[in-house]
């Protein structure tokens, strides 16, 4: 059955999410696809965020204990509120740092070279940034990163075989870091398996769940994963640089922090000055100084959303509409050179659509000229995320049309085909 824009306006009626797009800023005449790199502001979240500065402005140093949103366990209070998103328990999960420095945080602390077992295992499909933050920890401990750090090869480019990432889990292997969804193809990986995998071996494992979190719902505590970092930016719709999470499993509860500092406290003990840290009975005991009290803000609100609405829900939009729209590009798009780079498959395929081109980089620029913003991974991805919560399937259908006249029109040969210093 051919799909028209009847279709979509059908889909947009019946879809109970829709209500969703009147609460975030959309620009008019413009379609935003780029929720998985920087969700867009909603006016919970401006809400709370203002509130937040109302708090300083009222209340000056009691706003730690008073106001509206007390700063001093705001990081508690938004790990609480993330908890259901990740599967975790309420205590297991804050909302602190940023992604690499969680992660820098959580190597210091689980990482722990012995006898044979001194490698750390990834992949090479994984986020530079990750690498970087691998490669410094192995330096810290005197350890060569070409010979400590193993990267699980991918056989084309885009994909990773759970098969060959099980294989590398030998007995050299003391930890695995992996991302939850792979930042270019949007490939999940199997985190349940992995994990029992793992346990099995005795070697610990966490995740990078930046492009999952918010988009599809997670199960950490029942499959056993040890711990896990995120950033809060992308679908969950922080805002820019908004504190990131952390997620710990409660068997580890009392491991000493590799990076302490007094936020770690238990919080009734922090205040007693002592020089003997009494760490918190909980995720919290991995938290290093002060909070961002502003870059955490409007989180409050964007969770609130999260909360309402149910991650199964979006989940379950999420899937549908991107389908649509891959559907779409197979009825309207074919002959002009675009091959769909992300699993096809429900069960394998996180929150965007990956697609692949040769003139990607100055396709991405004519979509940008047309209102249309997407965003583009060297050297051939256009990425295009609609988003569970303020996408439209009319919308997709007027992305897919804008592409078709760029490519029929030839729109893309006034730009350069590379890339913008941020893409
Ligand atoms: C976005 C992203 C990051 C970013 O890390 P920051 O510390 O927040 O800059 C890291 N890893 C992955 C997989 C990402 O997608």
């Amino acid at each position: 059955m051919l799909l028209s824009l009847e279709n979509a306006q059908l889909l947009d009626k019946e879809d109970s999410l829709n209500r969703y797009r009147e609460e975030f800023y959309l620009k008019p005449n413009s379609i935003y696809l780029d929720g998985n790199s920087l969700g867009l502001l909603s006016k919970r979240a401006e809400r709370t965020l203002l509130e937040s500065l109302n708090d300083w402005k009222e209340h000056g140093i009691d706003g730690w204990t008073k106001g509206k949103h007390p700063w001093f366990f705001l990081s508690e209070k938004l790990g609480e509120m993330m908890a259901p998103l990740v599967g975790g328990l309420a205590n297991e999960v804050i909302v602190t740092g940023s992604t690499t420095v969680n992660l820098h945080q959580l190597v210091a602390t689980f990482y722990k070279p012995e006898g044979k077992r001194t490698k750390i295992l990834a992949d090479e499909l994984t986020f530079p940034s990750d690498i970087y933050a691998l490669q410094s920890q192995l330096r810290i401990h005197g350890l060569d990163s070409n010979t400590h750090l193993v990267r699980v090869k991918s056989r084309d480019g885009s994909f990773l075989e759970e098969e060959a990432i099980i294989e590398a889990m030998t007995d050299e292997i003391a930890l695995i870091i992996l991302p939850t969804v792979l930042y270019r193809s949007g490939q999940i990986l199997d985190m349940k398996r992995l994990t029992a995998e793992a346990n099995k071996r005795g070697i610990l494992i966490g995740f990078d769940g930046c492009h999952s979190i918010g988009a599809i719902p997670h199960s950490f505590t029942e499959w056993g994963v040890d711990f896990a970092y995120w950033c809060n930016y992308k679908h969950l719709n922080g805002g820019p640089g908004t504190v990131g999470g952390l997620y710990v499993n409660s068997k580890h509860f009392g491991t000493a922090p590799g990076l302490a500092g007094w936020f770690g406290s238990k919080k009734e003990k922090q205040f007693d000055m002592e020089h003997t840290l009494t760490l918190a009975d909980s995720a919290g005991a991995y938290q290093i100084g002060t909070p961002h009290v502003l870059s955490l803000a409007p989180l409050l609100g964007a969770l609130e959303i999260f909360t309402e609405a149910g991650i199964e829900n979006i989940r379950t939009k999420s899937l549908k509409i991107n389908k649509f729209l891959m559907d779409l590009l197979e009825q309207e798009a074919t002959g002009l050179g675009f091959m769909i780079g992300n699993p096809l498959e429900d069960y394998r395929r996180g929150g965007h659509v990956s697609l692949e081109h040769k003139e990607a980089a100055r396709i991405c620029k004519a979509l940008k000229e047309n209102g249309i913003i997407p965003d583009f991974r060297a050297p051939n991805i256009i990425r295009l995320a609609p988003v569970a919560l303020y996408t439209s399937y009319s919308e997709v259908w007027e992305v897919v049309q804008v592409l078709k006249k760029i490519m029929t029109e030839k729109q893309y040969e006034k730009f350069k085909n590379e890339r913008e210093i941020i893409a």
